[in-house]
């Protein structure tokens, strides 16, 4: 079925299972609260060809948001519509392209506005960042300070100010320690936007909730919140690997290679690079050619575990740049089997998230992290409807 020059290392992208996770999670939202797609970096590794159309043809969605100008230049060539945010810096040199392109640029504090607005020929839209607690960016202050400064920027010309929102810290967790920090973003945030429209600014939408705050903290908020910017649920892994989440989300990404050899060993014969692990016993290795120039971090040496024939494989030594062996003693395996490196293969699974927890990190990075060299395949209803590669 697939490609023979793609049947080396790929990344599957379910697109029916974007669906049922962007359905789920609107489901339980505040009817008032729209969804904002988070589709940064190549939607979180998952290609911007294979998903953000779909998003928009199937699943009308018509609100974008991005990390930088470069993407949602792409997004506008690939067809996207709809509104278009950059939740970060944009070099005000950028300004021409930003009206061009009809896209939304976050102001970072006041001397971001100053710069911005000195550079554009024409008007460009914004939303403004509020810093109730990330210390990243945003303005920052008392709920008088930030009220000023949100009066001051939409005083600028060349800026029309159209919204604001604040980014949680600490939405993921359910420590009560966190809970009250998240509340307390929350009370700041829109303590500073009623100043701000008292005083006269028309701030237009103002959001607040990322994909953990839709789930944890929307109660209170009665959809104040206009949007939720989800990004991490929709693609089906959780904000936090220990959290139990209340969707049906289930991961979009499977990656997957290719058993390339098979061979069996004596006792005391060393595997990989620097010699790490030595059979103790007779042993069957398999080859798979993937390794960390894929993104399949190297840090899973000795640790990690694919799945073959629907059994689980140890990794066995170093996972190198483009390869990996692993332990497949006693499973029927032969050269060209698949690898399930993230996936379900029979009654087994391994998610990005289990990955994450052996490598040290968080599953956001094992799917963003997830090269260029590896083309993402998206399927829908078990057929193949697109090749992709990362396009910069
Ligand atoms: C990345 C990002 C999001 C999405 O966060 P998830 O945890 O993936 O839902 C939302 N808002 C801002 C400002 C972001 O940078």
């Amino acid at each position: 079925m697939l490609n023979t020059l793609v049947k080396r290392t790929w990344a599957e992208v379910d697109l029916d299972k974007l669906k049922n996770n962007y359905l789920s999670y609107k489901s339980q939202l505040n009817a008032k609260t729209e969804i904002m797609c988070v589709v940064k970096a190549f939607c979180y590794g998952h290609s911007e060809d294979a998903v953000v159309l779909f998003l928009q043809n199937e699943l009308g969605v018509k609100n974008f948001a991005v990390s930088n100008i470069d993407e949602a230049v792409r997004l506008r060539k690939l067809g996207i519509t709809g509104d278009i945010l950059i939740l970060g810096y944009t070099s005000p040199e950028a300004a021409q392209t930003l009206s061009e392109y009809n896209i939304i640029q976050t102001i970072l504090d006041a001397s971001y506005a100053e710069r911005l607005n000195a550079s554009a020929d024409r008007r460009i839209r914004c939303h403004a960042a509020i810093d109730t607690g990330m210390t990243r960016i945003g303005f920052r202050g008392n709920s008088a300070q930030i009220a000023e400064s949100l009066l001051y920027i939409s005083r600028l010309e060349k800026l029309s100010l159209e919204g604001a929102f604040t980014h949680y810290a600490a939405a993921d967790s359910l420590d009560e320690s966190d809970t009250a920090y998240t509340a307390r973003q929350t009370k700041l945030f829109f303590e500073a936007a009623d100043l701000a429209e008292k005083m006269g600014v028309r701030l237009g939408c103002l959001h607040t909730l990322n994909s953990a705050g839709g789930l944890f903290h929307s109660e209170g908020l009665g959809g104040r919140s206009q949007f939720v910017r989800l990004g991490i649920v929709l693609y089906g892994l959780k904000p936090d690997s220990s959290l139990e989440l209340p969707v049906n989300a289930e991961p979009v990404m499977s990656l997957k290679s290719l058993v390339t050899q098979v061979k069996t060993i004596e006792s005391g014969v060393d595997i990989s690079y620097g010699r790490t692990y030595t059979s103790d016993r007779p042993m069957k290795i398999a080859t798979v050619c993937c390794g960390y120039a894929d993104g399949y971090p190297r840090a899973l040496s000795n640790r990690g575990e694919v799945i073959i024939r629907g059994k689980r494989c140890k990794i066995t030594g170093r996972v190198c740049m483009d390869q990996f062996m692993c332990d497949v003693t006693g499973v029927d395996v032969s050269p060209g089997d698949t690898a399930t490196l993230i996936g379900k293969d029979g009654s087994e699974t391994i998610t990005a998230d289990d990955i994450a927890d052996l490598a040290g990190t968080i599953g956001y990075e094992i799917v963003c992290g997830i090269s260029a060299r590896v083309p993402r395949i998206a399927v829908c209803g078990n057929i193949i409807t697109d090749v992709c590669r990362l396009n910069l």
